[in-house]
């Protein structure tokens, strides 16, 4: 802990200078959202300044800038991700995107009535419905790996669900409900013994873990850039480039073709294939901006001052005893679901809200995870590199006091 430039790292991000209600802003709300630090604040004002132009169609000299800046951003997603070629590399608007995307073009195309995609227990509803939609359309089925009261998927089973109609396995590599880590690594063993494609959800993971997708060996990874300091409506779909040349444009429009007539388009190549329309050019520059952060900060510096964050929080937590922490897996990233006995998650949430504490409350768009627990909701506090012990002592005594108001 001692080694991690916690104070340099708060000075960026000038957003945690603010008053809340006439408090310090605690910030634990970073599950949702992440703040961002002035390299990317000052990234976009600068394109905006100097630097914007519609990409990839300008003979001009700043659409060329654009242009570069752009593409310079996608080369910087693909070496923070490993992946082997920026053709890989796909913007779209968001996690939710990426995985509606794979559903609609790589589901539509590649399966058909009967086949079954696999996901977990522990999904959020962007890594549901969009099955769910494509089952519907094509007649394949969803199902789903269950996990234990700790939250953890149970392994045995889900490689049970593994069979021959098994088509996709979409997974969560870290809870937004729950802070659960799975092992992807023997998740995507398993599924590619039996020749299935594996997708990963990093929403929660990309900022709080170093990830290599060759390593992984996953098929398809996504995220979004608003988790990992960066804009929002920003967002990654990483996909193994056989698996995207075999896979139909998701929309059709500007700069994803090479030549159209009325009769017929001939698709460009990747990565614009999937690249419909302008893109978000500014926030996608601002992402690589956010990339370049993180990555002179140190992914496992990142992660393993978090754990200690989280360590420390969970002990504070246990040591309260009406605060039930839900979901206790072992391997666990920076978040803190929890209830209170006689105290609804809202209550908490706007309680905690007047001492300056934002947290979440509610179903955390995952309402299964909830329905598995018997709670209508959960209050949730998630960590960020920026957070610090003082900040968890704050939110503890945020809680204890409610408690004694309430309890
Ligand atoms: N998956 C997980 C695990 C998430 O936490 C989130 C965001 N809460 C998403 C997907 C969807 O991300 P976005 O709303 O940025 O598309």
């Amino acid at each position: 802990m001692s080694t991690f430039p916690i104070e340099q790292i708060r000075a960026d991000f000038p957003i945690l200078g603010e008053t809340i209600r006439n408090k310090p802003l605690v910030y634990l709300d970073n599950a949702a959202s992440c703040q961002k630090p002035q390299a990317v604040i000052d990234s976009i004002v600068h394109t905006y300044s100097h630097e914007y132009a519609n990409i990839h169609r300008g003979v001009h000299t700043l659409s060329v800038r654009a242009t570069d800046k752009f593409e310079g951003a996608r080369e910087k997603v693909r070496a923070f991700i490993n992946a082997a070629s920026t053709k890989e590399i796909i913007f779209v608007r968001g996690a939710t995107e990426a995985i509606n995307l794979v559903a609609q073009s790589y589901g539509k195309s590649q399966l058909k009535a009967g086949d079954e995609i696999v996901i977990s227990a522990m999904e959020h509803h962007a890594n549901i419905v969009p099955w769910q939609m494509l089952c519907q359309q094509i007649g394949a089925f969803l199902r789903v790996a269950p996990m234990n009261q700790q939250g953890e998927l149970l392994f045995d089973e889900f490689e049970q669900l593994l069979n021959a109609k098994t088509k996709l396995v979409a997974i969560t590599q870290m809870s937004n409900a729950l802070g659960t880590i799975n092992p992807v690594e023997q998740i995507i063993a398993a599924a590619h013994a039996k020749n299935i494609p594996v997708l990963l959800d990093g929403a929660q993971a990309i900022p709080h873990m170093a990830v290599d997708v060759q390593a992984l060996d996953c098929d398809f990874y996504v995220f979004s850039g608003h988790k990992i300091y960066g804009p929002s409506g920003t967002g990654v779909l990483y996909g193994k480039q056989a698996l995207l040349e075999a896979m139909p444009p998701y929309q059709g429009g500007g700069d994803m073709i090479r030549q159209v007539t009325f009769e017929k388009t001939e698709y460009a190549g990747l990565p614009h294939k999937f690249e419909a329309g302008t893109p978000a050019i500014a926030e996608i520059i601002g992402l690589g901006a956010a990339i370049d952060y993180v990555t002179a900060i140190g992914m496992d510096k990142i992660a393993a001052y978090e754990a200690e964050l989280l360590d420390y929080a969970t002990q504070q937590a246990e040591q309260i005893k009406s605060l039930n922490i839900i979901g206790q897996a072992a391997h666990k990233g920076g978040i803190l679901s929890f209830t209170l006995d006689r105290i609804h998650p809202h209550d908490i949430g706007t309680m905690l809200d007047s001492l300056g504490i934002a947290i979440r409350a509610g179903h955390h768009c995952a309402m299964p995870v909830m329905d598995f627990y018997g709670v209508p909701a959960t209050a949730r506090a998630s960590f960020a590199m920026y957070n610090t012990r003082q900040e968890i002592d704050v939110l503890m005594q945020g809680i204890k006091s409610l408690i004694e108001v309430f309890g």
